[in-house]
């Protein structure tokens, strides 16, 4: 996924722009890039794929200047845009995923409108994204007419004269919220960019609003929508703990998962509860309140040098730095029962290969693991994680008890069947643990406590009302394999 962040000032806003776009860093691997518009634009891209975004930019923020910025950290395609249109030049940063990108890629090709920035696809989404904004009839108009012809998600931020136009996407998937302090506004992806910078939340941007942020202040230019399906593995995973959506914290949700996950839990004895770092702590966390046992780490992070924005390049690279970056605590472990709290299992291999190996090595008594979300069956159908179908534990599980994978998973979905059972079970025996019970769909949406339909469940349960594509994630998952072949060549 990617993640977004401008910022307005009345001075210069350079260092803002610098930190505020680096608190993203935890959603995307690929690119990092800032614009700023002062006397005139200047901008600055770079591959952040093999180090930090801060390491990157550090020499390039002390030479820009300007009182209006916007930034990303992208794990598509490079960004921010420059474009000088029939508006006046303006950049653009943007998320999300364009699913007919490459028929309207053809529709603006076949009218004369030309590509110029490299992509790991047909054209660059966030250049397409500009050149449908372009077609309209003044920025705004250009926006919506962009939403109408698009199929997919797309929250962007757009800086030129005027300030900084943020907007959120129709469907609500991806979070932005504004920020402000004294006479600066900010926007975001994460409002955890806000407090150390000084900005405090001063509103949840709707799905399709539009707003713009000057020296003036704020201004609503389209009054957005009342519904939306937000992303809701941005609570049990991808979201950063400090920040919130849709006014609901990140790490308050863990913890109230985890306490579910306790009170489903009334019949076993154990020592201690843990979390694997760092999204499962919270989880965790919430386990031990509930259940009154303690909270302890049996195995450390080491966090210097093991951010998760460091993509290595390798398969063989990345289990060597799963196996180096926990540290097991052989004090804790040792003849201990020990529930572990993870945020969700995708593949389970690092899980098996470099977590629990290591709670057994250590001489644990039990292993009891606890994810904080159900079986996964679905890879996002909004570019928000790299997963393919074939590679989720379930899947394996299913084509394991069936002998071939399955069109049809509901009856493995549906956690009072059998079915739902014997693939648990199937998991519990691959991971090697004593016992393995995950958090059911209804658990995450009390978690969260927004109404069901406002939220995007498509990952566990596969149903997607407003978009209805299982074809959309097959197609998502052609694009996701051809991205990892051509990154393993
Ligand atoms: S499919 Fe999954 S990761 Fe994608 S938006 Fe929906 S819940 Fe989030």
């Amino acid at each position: 996924m990617s993640g977004v962040f401008g910022v307005v000032s009345k001075e210069d806003c350079v260092k803002d722009l610098f930190y505020g776009t680096d608190y993203h860093s935890h959603l995307g691997t690929e690119y990092g890039g800032m614009a700023v518009l002062g006397e005139e634009f200047s901008r600055q891209i770079h591959n952040i794929s093999q180090s930090q975004f801060k390491s990157k930019f550090f020499e390039d923020f002390k030479h820009m200047k300007g009182n209006k910025g916007i930034g990303v950290i992208s794990s598509l395609d490079e960004q921010p845009i420059y474009i000088k249109s029939k508006f006046g030049p303006f950049c653009l940063v943007s998320c999300g995923l364009i699913e007919n990108l490459e028929e309207l890629a053809k529709d603006l090709l076949d009218k004369g409108v030309s590509f110029s920035e490299t992509s790991s696809k047909t054209v660059n989404e966030t250049e397409l994204i500009a050149k449908l904004i372009t077609q309209g009839n003044n920025i705004i108009d250009g926006i919506e007419k962009m939403f109408d012809a698009i199929k997919g998600s797309c929250s962007l931020l757009l800086l030129n004269k005027d300030g900084i136009y943020a907007v959120r996407d129709r469907l609500g998937y991806t979070p932005l919220a504004v920020g402000k302090r004294d006479d600066s506004w900010a926007v975001a992806s994460e409002t955890s960019a806000f407090p150390n910078l000084g900005f405090e939340v001063v509103k949840f941007i709707k799905p399709a609003e539009i707003i713009l942020i000057n020296e003036d202040g704020m201004m609503q230019k389209t009054k957005g929508a009342d519904t939306n399906q937000i992303c809701a593995f941005l609570w049990i995973y991808t979201g950063f703990p400090a920040s919130s959506y849709e006014g609901v914290n990140v790490e308050m949700v863990r913890e109230r998962c985890g306490r579910l996950l306790a009170k489903q839990d009334k019949d076993i004895e154990v020592d201690v509860i843990s979390g694997v770092p760092d999204s499962g702590i919270a989880h965790a966390l919430g386990y031990a309140m509930e259940s009154k046992k303690p909270y302890r780490r049996p195995l450390v992070k080491y966090t210097p040098g093991y951010g998760r924005s460091y993509t290595p390049p390798s398969q063989e690279t990345r289990d060597l730095i799963a196996k180096m970056k926990l540290i097991p605590i052989k004090e804790i472990i040792e003849g201990n029962r020990i529930i572990v709290c993870e945020d969700s299992i995708v593949r389970g291999t690092q899980l098996k290969n470099f977590t629990i190996k290591k709670l057994w090595d250590g001489g644990a008594k039990e292993v009891h693991v606890r994810p904080a979300c159900p079986p996964l069956m679905f890879p996002c159908i909004f570019n928000l994680s790299t997963r393919t179908t074939h590679e989720l534990a379930a899947r394996r599980a299913i084509r394991a008890l069936e002998g071939k994978d399955l069109e049809d998973t509901s009856e493995y979905i549906d956690y009072n069947s059998k079915k739902y059972n014997k693939m648990v079970e199937w998991i519990a025996k691959d991971l090697g643990v004593t016992t393995l019970r995950y958090q059911t769909i209804d658990n995450i949406v009390k978690a969260i406590g927004l109404p069901k339909e406002r939220l995007c469940l498509y990952c566990w349960t596969g149903e997607c009302p407003r978009q209805g594509s299982s074809r959309r994630a097959n197609k998502i998952e052609k694009k996701a394999s051809a991205k990892k072949k051509t990154r393993a060549k």
